[in-house]
Parts: C-alpha cells; sequence; structure tokens
C-alpha cells in the first residue's frame, strides 16, 4: 500500500497540458511552459499525484530512467500503484553489481511490469577496450568520460530519442551540484521536459517511503553503498562521508558525474 501523505496543495493545482511543439515555438515558450508546471509540482506533497500530474501535462511519450538505486526505487514505486503512464527503462553498462541486476528482476516480479534494458553498441565498447585497455577508465579522466559516454550517455541518448518527457530520481540533497534540481525544466540537449519528482525529498523520508511500503531496494545499501553505480567505479562510503565520496573516488570531487544529468538547462542556454 502507498503511503498516504498529504495532498493539500493539489486541489489548488489546475492540470493544464504543456504546448505540442509547433515551427514557430521558441525556447523560451518551453522555458515557460516547463517553469509554470515545476511551480504546480511545488504544490503538490505526493509522489504518485505529482506523477498524475506530470503525466496530465506532459503530452507525447514520459519515459523514466531507472538505476534501479533507492530514488528510483521509490518513483518505480509511484508509478506502479499510481498507474501513471510512464515508460521505464534502465542502462545496462556492462559493469553492474550482481545486486543491481538482482534488483532489476524483483521489480519487475513485485510490480509486475517490464522494465526495458538499454546496452551499449557492442562495436563502441570493443573499440574503446581496444584503445583505452579494459579498466582503461581509472587512468585519466578523459578515459572515464568516454568508457561513461559510451556505455550509458550514447544508450541514454537512444532510450530519450522521440521521448517528451524525461522523469528521474534525483533529489537536491544528493550533493552540492544537485541542490537546485527543479521539479521541471526544459532540457534543451535532449528537446524534453525533465521531471525530478523526488526534488524536494530529504533522506529520512526517502527511506521511510521505502520502508513502509516495503519496496525493494538493493542490498548494497545496506553494506555502505549509497549511491551504486558501476561496480569497478563504485565503493561502499565510511561514516560522515558525502554520499556520492564512493562514485570515482580516484577524481577530484568537482564534477563528479557521468554525463546523464549535467547537461545544460535551457533557461540557460535561452539566456
Ligand atoms: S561508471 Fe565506470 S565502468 Fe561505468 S560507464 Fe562510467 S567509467 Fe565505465
Amino acid at each position: 500500500m502507498p503511503t498516504k501523505t498529504s495532498n493539500a496543495g493539489a486541489a489548488n493545482a489546475s492540470p493544464r497540458a504543456i504546448r505540442q511543439p509547433s515551427p514557430t515555438s521558441t525556447p523560451n515558450d518551453w522555458v515557460a511552459e516547463a517553469d509554470a508546471l515545476d511551480q504546480r509540482l511545488s504544490e503538490i506533497d505526493s509522489l504518485e499525484e505529482r506523477l498524475l500530474e506530470i503525466t496530465r501535462a506532459v503530452p507525447g511519450r514520459i519515459t523514466f530512467s531507472t538505476s534501479l538505486g533507492i530514488e528510483d526505487q521509490a518513483v518505480l514505486h509511484g508509478i506502479a500503484r499510481s498507474g501513471a503512464n510512464i515508460d521505464v527503462f534502465t542502462l545496462d553498462t556492462g559493469r553492474h553489481f550482481p545486486e543491481t541486476l538482482d534488483t532489476l528482476e524483483a521489480s519487475e516480479n513485485v510490480y509486475g511490469l517490464k522494465i526495458r534494458v538499454m546496452f551499449p553498441e557492442a562495436h563502441e565498447v570493443e573499440e574503446l577496450v581496444a584503445r583505452d585497455g579494459i579498466y582503461g577508465f581509472r587512468m585519466a579522466i578523459e578515459n572515464r568520460k568516454a568508457c561513461c559516454d559510451v556505455r550509458k550517455v550514447r544508450p541514454l541518448k537512444r532510450a530519450l530519442n522521440g521521448a517528451t518527457g524525461w522523469v528521474t530520481g534525483l533529489r537536491r540533497e544528493q550533493s552540492s551540484g544537485r541542490a537546485h534540481v527543479p521539479f521541471a525544466a526544459w532540457d534543451a540537449t535532449d528537446g524534453l521536459v525533465k521531471l525530478n519528482p523526488l526534488a524536494d525529498w530529504s533522506l529520512e523520508r526517502l527511506e521511510s517511503f521505502v520502508a513502509d511500503n516495503a519496496i525493494p531496494i538493493n542490498p548494497l545499501h545496506e553494506r555502505g553503498f549509497p549511491s551504486i553505480g558501476c561496480q569497478p567505479c563504485t565503493r561502499a562510503i565510511r561514516p560522515g562521508e558525502d554520499i556520492r565520496a564512493g562514485r570515482w573516488w580516484w577524481e577530484n570531487e568537482d564534477g563528479k558525474e557521468c554525463g546523464l544529468h549535467n547537461r545544460p538547462r535551457q533557461k540557460d542556454a535561452a539566456a
């Protein structure tokens, strides 16, 4: 059963669809529409109501990219329980922990839905490994970004192709680089509305939601892995460390993203 949360703001939020793209639409039109949705989502407390408002507001195919981490498992639960018409996919980089794949299977069984699995192009992985070596991503940041590009970013682009909305599990608390994540914003890079229905959730609220709803989560979370990526690029963190300290721990703390979520916003591009 889903957690019952206050939804007082939802009653005041008037559903309104974002306009379909047209030859006369300008970047600023899209920014304004997405910002209006951002405001409405901020007035809704319930995750399920936020997801339903997203499906009312964004026409066309809305897709959810799940890493199978705890945030994304909460979003998956919200989609399944609300019946929101949102397509779900994940990126299999070929370097995942077995526990992550177990979580994928468990989620499909619990929620009775299929998670689309996107793989990198085999020839691109072969060329990458031939050039940089099987662990080349540890030798230089450029190599690491090239690996993330082949195994994550390019499959992501294929998965997002044709979508009008992209739902993620990003939270502002996750890192300083995510401190200003909006609920909704026009993403000029991918030409769609990027949606972050957990943007304002605290870790405490997330963990309570998961526990109250018996949501299946990756067992690595209980072994010191708050953020789970590829096996060779993720370690457990020590008490007091930043929750993303276990990702690419050999790199400088600044800009430790894989390229999936650190693209320029349309608001910036249009300015
Ligand atoms: S996280 Fe590591 S193994 Fe995974 S795609 Fe990026 S560099 Fe490659």
